[in-house]
């Protein structure tokens, strides 16, 4: 049964995938509206399906204590990053969860090197945690406007030719670090089209209680459309590795964006395959010897063990 749905999500996910070492082209490669077979009618029984089973591994994750899941989420203003995590969340315990959202850089924060912020938000083991933007802003925002480098007043010697070669190294070599210590980072891009940025921009600025979410700054980035395309393109190619891949969410309609983000997940978490911890015969015997002070403890009258009383089917030893 787990394996049957495992292969299925695997196969729902593949096309968004970024092979390892390919080149990508994004405009040319993914279409925002893609949506494979699935229609909108279905998508919320598909959803629920997905949130509960990431309901279920999450809580064994936690159980198990060995792995950790570091979810990053990039996309362009609009992308529908914020819904995406309030939908695909929405049903795991808050407890095992963590969200850190990435703003411009604090002054101390510039005056660490350009990892350490993201490294102390890390997951712990046992939980997932989500990045609402990530260390990928290192070579997104601050590569389509280098001014940032200025702000973050790296030595002369490294910001010069090759900056980002050495940005998507050292973020490769991390991620291998992490993978290996038992942390599973996952990557997602909500991939917007231009006309679909355009229409949450008006509904932004035409709906009163939408205007807190718009800010100048978004219709200035939005001059930079294509400078963006090309830092995601070269980003897309050179991080997604085998240990840490990328997937292309293609985000024009969100249903379908959120189905796929919570397929990716829950893929992730299957695939690790957390099980719950089993008892030694040391402390199976203490349970045992517990069981029997509490059964002489049943008061008149009442049941000598209630749980067993009312679930004949979870007898111990069953
Ligand atoms: P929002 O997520 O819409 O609240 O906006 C956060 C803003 O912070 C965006 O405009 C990002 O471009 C900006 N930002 C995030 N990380 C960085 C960074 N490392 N350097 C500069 N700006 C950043
Ligand atoms: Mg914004």
């Amino acid at each position: 049964m787990a394996d049957k749905r495992a292969r299925r999500l695997a196969e729902f996910i593949r096309p968004l995938r970024v092979k390892p070492g390919s080149k990508v082209d994004l405009g040319e490669d993914f279409d925002p509206r893609y949506k494979g077979k699935l229609k909108k009618r279905d998508s919320s029984e598909l959803l629920k399906n997905g949130v509960s089973l990431l309901a279920e591994y999450q809580d064994r994750l936690a159980a198990q204590d060995t792995y950790g899941v570091l979810l990053c989420l990039q996309a362009l203003d609009a992308g529908g990053k914020d819904g995406t995590i309030r939908h695909v969340m929405s049903g795991v315990n808050p407890q095992g969860v963590h969200v850190s959202s990435f703003k411009v850089p604090s002054t101390e924060e510039l005056d660490h090197d350009y990892l350490w912020r993201y490294a102390s938000r890390l997951p712990a083991r046992g939980d997932i945690g989500i990045f609402n933007r990530s260390h990928y802003e290192e070579v997104l925002v601050v590569r389509v406007h280098p001014e940032n480098l200025e702000r973050q007043r790296v030595p002369e010697e490294s910001r010069g030719p090759g900056v980002w070669k050495r940005r998507y190294r050292d973020i490769n070599n991390w991620e291998r670090h992490l993978t290996g210590n038992g942390f599973k980072v996952v990557k997602i891009f909500l991939n917007l089209s231009r006309e679909e940025q355009r229409t949450r921009f008006m509904k932004r600025i035409d709906l009163p209680e939408k205007n807190w979410k718009f800010s100048a700054a978004d219709v200035r980035e939005r001059r930079r459309w294509d400078d963006y395309q090309h830092a995601f393109s070269e980003m897309l190619s050179a991080t997604s590795t085998p240990w840490a891949p990328w997937y292309v969410v293609p985000a024009d309609r969100k249903w379908f964006a959120r189905i796929c983000a919570a397929a990716i997940l829950a893929h992730t978490l299957i695939e690790l395959d957390p099980q719950y911890p089993t008892v030694d015969a040391r402390a199976r015997r203490e349970l045992k010897e517990a069981r029997r002070e509490l059964l002489k403890q049943a008061p008149e009258g009442a049941p000598a063990d209630p749980y067993a009383a009312e679930h004949p089917d979870r007898r111990p030893g069953r």
